[in-house]
């Protein structure tokens, strides 16, 4: 036990006396206007993420999985297609291609960086498959290169998950541009988050940006006609306000998580016991998490309990891969041993606590309690 303050995973509150004035003032103009559904605080955040993502269209909808949803419906995903993806994601990867009647097909993950094998997505690609979903796991791009000269050759549509990337880029190209369309969650603890659900959904395809316009209000373009049947999946107006508030300083707390990043891993990095994350240099990692691989399940169960006696959080992102979730028990599930690299990651990694204001001392003081745990 100690004296000292926790230290959570994140905290949301430490950036809110940076932002109170721009939020408090937007949504009090907000509260004036009253213009609740597809206001002008909607239509302006959409502007300036394209503006600043460099898409030609951003369309604003309910939330990070909803995103991949109607991604996926407009990239021309139909049901029985097959989508290849990654098992080592939040669930909402893979029950957006469910929604549709396609079938997520898992494949495995690059041991070091925990993305997409793009050999594994080559192996695993049959005259069903149709769309390729790599998720840039906790703000490191996945090899879109190689991943889009296979989409290239076999004609495969990609659709980025960027719900853990916003502001993360490749040579200058922001993740959700480069495959034909990208989703992004601005749920409150990812990079760019909002303060109840919203997400984003980017592309370059006038086509595309149509139908999403569509399906996410009704399948209508005019008020009270209907093209086709569409979902209420509209971005809320205050949380615009909220997201406009922080879209400005993205780069800077991007560059404050690469910050606190660095000061782990130059601490952790000589510990034979511990391997700390790997930047491949493909594109720019943001850090929407820092994660840990540990040997051994138990050392992490060790490592984990010393952090929390010291009332340091830390957390298991992900500790099933997808494949062996009970949800997808049926056709894509897989038997133990078949994914192996997502396993074994799945049973060794843990995440420490990481966003743009954490304190040196707060890092220091989680660095030395792994120290005096190993
Ligand atoms: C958060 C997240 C989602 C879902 O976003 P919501 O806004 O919570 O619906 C999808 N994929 C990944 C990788 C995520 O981290």
């Amino acid at each position: 036990m100690s004296n000292h303050h926790p230290i959570p995973m994140v905290d949301l509150t430490a950036q809110y006396p940076l932002l109170r004035d721009a939020i408090e003032s937007g949504l009090h103009q907000a509260l004036d206007e009253a213009k609740f559904i597809m206001g002008p605080n909607v239509a302006a955040l959409e502007a300036e993420t394209a503006e600043y993502l460099g898409a030609d269209h951003a369309i604003g909808v309910a939330s990070g999985t909803d995103a991949l949803h109607l991604a996926l419906r407009g990239a021309g995903v139909n049901p029985g297609d097959e989508v290849i993806t990654t098992p080592f994601s939040f669930i909402a990867t893979a029950e957006a291609i469910c929604y549709i009647g396609a079938k997520p097909v898992f494949v495995d993950i690059d041991s070091s960086t925990f993305n997409l094998d793009p050999d594994a997505v080559e192996a695993a690609i049959t005259e069903r498959t149709r769309a390729i979903i790599p998720v840039h796991l906790f703000g490191q791009p996945a090899d879109m290169p190689r991943l889009q000269a296979i989409a290239d050759r076999y004609s495969l549509q990609i659709v980025e998950d960027c719900a853990q990337s916003f502001g993360a880029d490749i040579n200058g190209q922001m993740t959700g541009t480069i495959g034909v369309t990208g989703a992004f969650s601005f749920f409150p603890s990812k990079n760019l988050g909002g303060y109840g659900d919203g997400g984003l959904v980017t592309t370059n395809d006038e086509a595309i940006a149509d139908q999403v316009r569509m399906l996410r209000n009704h399948g209508s373009e005019r008020r009270y006609y209907h093209d086709r049947i569409g979902y209420n999946s509209r971005l809320d107006e205050l949380q615009a306000v909220i997201l406009r508030a922080k879209l400005p300083h993205i780069d800077t707390f991007n560059q404050k998580r690469r910050e606190v990043a660095a000061r782990y891993s130059e601490a952790l990095s000589q510990l034979p016991e511990i391997t700390v994350p790997h930047e491949d240099g493909i594109g720019k990692h943001v850090y929407h998490q820092y994660t840990l691989l540990c040997s051994d399940h138990r050392q992490r169960e060790h490592l984990m309990h010393a952090l929390s006696e010291q009332d340091i959080a830390s957390a298991i992102y992900y500790p099933v891969p997808l494949h062996q979730q009970a949800a997808f028990a049926n056709e894509s599930g897989k038997a133990d041993g078949v994914l192996p690299v997502a396993e074994s990651i799945a049973k060794r990694c843990f995440s420490l606590p990481i966003y743009p204001e954490l304190p040196a001392a707060d890092i220091d003081r989680v660095i030395a309690a792994i120290h005096a745990a190993l």
